[in-house]
């Protein structure tokens, strides 16, 4: 066993006395004026599985304890010194899609490291657990995860997992992010990986 910290990064900004700190962006209006804001989303769900984290004793730092939109500069900058610290941290992003398909993607950083090992991880747990979702996968290098620059992917000197957790405006999707039993399904789903790869002796 090879004790990990964990660094949640809840994506984009949550809602400060009635406005959402990412707007315009990385929010939709449902025709019916339902509004969906990514940011909040994250962060129920990093919040969920930061409770059940710690109820399994496992080392945890939120990335960005607040409802501001912190840069990703400041998200990485703060990893990275924790991974100076502690060693071994593994990083986290939480996001939610856009652009109106459906389910889940997850995305490491182009190339093969010990990122890509974790991303198949979870993306296999959650292909088990949600098999009615679609998981959106990158076949073209044979393993689940799909492969980008995105900054905090790029710029953290640990391995780091992009989560894009279901697209919030698509109706069918949002509705299930809502439910407070999708939510806990999705946290323990991450979570029992998290478990497994602290397990890991690398
Ligand atoms: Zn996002």
């Amino acid at each position: 066993m090879n004790e990990r910290t964990w660094c949640l990064d809840f994506g984009h900004g949550g809602v400060i006395n009635g406005i959402y700190q990412t707007a315009p962006k990385k929010m939709y209006k449902f025709p019916d004026g339902e509004l969906a804001y990514e940011g909040v989303f994250n962060r129920v769900l990093g919040n969920i599985i930061m409770h059940i984290a710690n109820a399994h004793n496992l080392h945890n730092v939120v990335i960005c304890p607040t409802n501001l939109d912190l840069s990703l500069e400041l998200r990485v900058d703060f990893a990275n010194s924790l991974h100076k610290v502690y060693k071994n941290c593994v990083y986290l992003s939480l996001h939610a899609n856009a652009g109106k398909g459906t389910g889940f993607e997850i995305w490491t950083s182009p190339g093969q490291t010990k990122s890509d090992e974790y991303a198949d991880m979870f993306a296999e747990e959650i292909i088990a657990d949600f098999p009615h979702e679609k998981f959106r996968r990158d076949t073209s290098d044979g393993d689940l995860d799909k492969e980008s620059n995105f900054y905090v992917l790029k710029h953290t000197n640990c391995p780091a997992v992009l989560f894009e957790n279901m697209f919030f405006d698509n109706r069918e999707d949002w509705d299930k992010m809502k439910n407070p039993s999708f939510q806990g399904k999705l946290a323990e789903c991450i979570v029992r990986v998290m478990r497994k790869i602290n397990d890991l002796n690398n």
